[in-house]
Formats: structure tokens, C-alpha cells, sequence
């Protein structure tokens, strides 16, 4: 791979994007980790932190980091927006020649962000950490997880990875593309998969949560979940069509079976056919007019996303990389 990564004068060469609700008690340890890793890279880098709306100490503590760490920006959200739009804004305010998005609670190792940058240096756009095992996850975490990834694959045209969070390494131009991308729905996970580019991944060992508690309950977790799939899949809008041309099908035969029955056998109780018949019809016809209308919609839905048609990694003229 022969990709080249011009360097714009100011702008550092790494960025780190941290997003932080209530993790005052996790600012001192995290730099105090993070920054001695950085500092052994040997380049330019920015820490980016956000700060979603916290209720505790994290913006004081950040600013006071700030006195004695110059490399520290902070962008204060007005409220708590969710992580998946404190992201976005770290990753709209990143500079950076390659952006790393981290959590801010020690879950991802800041060492192996040199490993990241060696790949980087080879010429990949984004290098994906894997983690080796789920550890600080419960079974029903587990459970929960592997069920919305089989739902994802089977319901969605895009590919998420395995074991693979929002820690990665991504160049330059893949920002700039999930920066541009205009959708209010912000499921990172898929947005990173959806914008595609060359990939590669490093492997790494997801610890436990450094202090304090996670920032996600269940009902998130599974609001958060529905919320992927519905940006990322029209399926549940267009399935009743299917439910309802399976059910008008059926009914339809069950007429035929009723008519020649009451020809041959004559009529039991009066009224009952035609009355169990026609439901079942309409109600089937009526599904299938639904997954019409949610065929249009699904459509209507996917302009109003207004995502790119395509988006090219790179234009190669005759005389050389544009
Ligand atoms: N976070 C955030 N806004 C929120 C919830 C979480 O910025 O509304 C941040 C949080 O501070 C942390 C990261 O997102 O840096 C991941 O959160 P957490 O560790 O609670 O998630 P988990 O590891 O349990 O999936
Ligand atoms: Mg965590």
C-alpha cells in the first residue's frame, strides 16, 4: 500500500477523542496512564475531551489536567447528549492526521495506540482493536450482545465487526467522511462500518472499569440497540407486507376449502363462513398494504437521511494521488 499521509502544519498527527459523562474520579488516572503512553510515541498529539453534560467534578478536574497538559482541548457539551454525540463532536473538533476515539474509563489500554499507529504507518485508514475476551460483562450482557449482532447481520446490508467497540485508529479522510455525513441518528458503530475504507486490526485485553460505574443501563442498552437497527435497516417497516401476503394467501385457500365444503356438506351454522373468511382476508390485505406504505416509507426514510451516494477513498490522476 502506497497511501501517503501529508501532514498540515499545525495539526498534530495524532488525536485522541475521549468522551466523558461523570468520570471526575477516572481523570486523574486515565492521564496519568494515557499521557506517559502518548509521550513514548515520539509525536504531535491533541487529547480531545468531552465533556457530555457530567453532573460531577469531571470539567473542573479537566481543566485543572489542563494547566499541565497544553495538549488537552476540551469541548463542553450543554447537556448530556449521549456518547454517540459527544463522539461525534470530539471527532468534529479532532485535528489530527489519524483519530483514535476512546472510553474514559481505562476499558481500552491507551498502550496499544502505538501498535495502532505502526498499521496506520503501513498505509491502512483504519485500524480496528479487538478485544480478546468480553471480560467485565455479565452473561446477560454477553447474551444480549451476541443476540443483537446475529439480528444486525440478518437484518442490515452492513457488516459490524466482532469484539470491536468505538476504539480504533482512523486516518484523516475517514473522519472528515463520518464528519460530513449529515444523519441526526448517530449509531457510531455502524456509521464507522457503513463508511467502509481498507481495514486491518490489532488485538487487546478489554480490563475492568477503572473507578466508578458504568454509564449504561439495560433499558439504554436495549434502546440503544433498537436505535442501530432502525437506522440501519428497513426490515421492520417492510416485513408485515410479507406477514400479510402469507396471511391473504392462506385465507384464500381457506375460502376455496370452505366453499366446496359447504357445496358438498352444506351449511353448519349459518353466517360463520363468510365472516371468518372475509376477516382473515382483509386483515391479511391490510398487513400487505402496510408493508406497501412501509416500503415508501423506508425509502422516503433513507433520502431523508441524506447519506452520501459513495464515497471515494482516493482519486488517482495520471500524474499522481489528487
Ligand atoms: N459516556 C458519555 N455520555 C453518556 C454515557 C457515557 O460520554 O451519556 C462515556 C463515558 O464517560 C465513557 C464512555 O462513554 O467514557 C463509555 O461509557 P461506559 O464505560 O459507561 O460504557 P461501557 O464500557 O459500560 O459500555
Ligand atoms: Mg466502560
Amino acid at each position: 500500500m502506497t497511501t501517503q499521509h501529508n501532514e498540515i502544519d499545525s495539526a498534530p498527527v495524532l488525536s485522541v477523542v475521549i468522551p466523558c459523562y461523570n468520570e471526575g474520579e477516572n481523570v486523574p488516572l486515565l492521564f496519568g496512564r494515557l499521557m506517559p503512553a502518548l509521550k513514548a510515541l515520539e509525536v504531535t498529539v491533541e487529547v480531545i475531551c468531552v465533556n457530555d453534560g457530567s453532573s460531577d467534578d469531571t470539567l473542573a478536574r479537566l481543566l485543572a489536567m489542563q494547566k499541565s497538559e497544553p495538549a488537552l482541548r476540551i469541548v463542553d457539551l450543554s447537556r448530556n447528549f449521549g456518547k454517540e454525540k459527544a463522539l461525534s463532536a470530539g471527532l468534529a473538533h479532532s485535528r489530527g492526521q489519524a483519530v483514535v476515539p476512546m472510553d474514559a474509563d481505562l476499558q481500552h489500554p491507551p498502550e496499544v495506540i502505538g501498535e495502532m499507529m505502526a498499521k496506520w504507518r503501513e498505509g491502512w485508514d483504519v485500524v480496528f482493536a479487538r478485544r480478546d475476551a468480553r471480560t467485565g460483562q455479565s452473561l446477560k450482557e454477553r447474551t444480549f450482545a451476541h443476540g443483537f449482532y446475529w439480528v444486525f447481520d440478518h437484518l442490515s446490508d452492513v457488516r459490524l465487526p466482532r469484539e470491536v467497540g468505538d476504539f480504533r485508529l482512523m486516518d484523516r479522510r475517514v473522519v472528515e467522511t463520518i464528519n460530513a455525513m449529515p444523519e441526526r441518528s448517530r449509531f457510531m458503530k455502524g456509521i464507522f462500518a457503513w463508511v467502509g475504507f481498507n481495514h486491518t486490526e490489532i488485538l487487546y485485553h478489554q480490563g475492568e472499569r477503572a473507578a466508578g460505574l458504568s454509564k449504561f443501563s439495560s433499558l439504554k442498552l436495549l434502546r440503544f440497540a433498537f436505535d442501530g437497527l432502525t437506522s440501519f435497516s428497513n426490515f421492520p417497516l417492510k416485513v408485515w407486507g410479507v406477514i400479510g401476503a402469507v396471511i391473504s394467501t392462506l385465507a384464500f385457500f381457506y375460502i376455496l376449502f370452505r366453499i366446496v365444503r359447504t357445496l358438498v356438506w352444506g351449511i353448519d351454522v349459518p353466517g360463520y363462513e363468510s365472516i371468518l373468511v372475509s376477516v382473515l382476508f382483509l386483515g391479511g390485505m391490510q398487513l400487505l398494504t402496510l408493508g406497501i406504505i412501509g416500503d415508501y416509507l423506508g425509502r422516503v426514510f433513507d433520502e431523508v437521511k441524506g447519506r452520501p451516494l459513495f464515497i471515494v477513498r482516493r482519486l488517482y490522476e495520471p500524474d499522481g494521488p489528487a
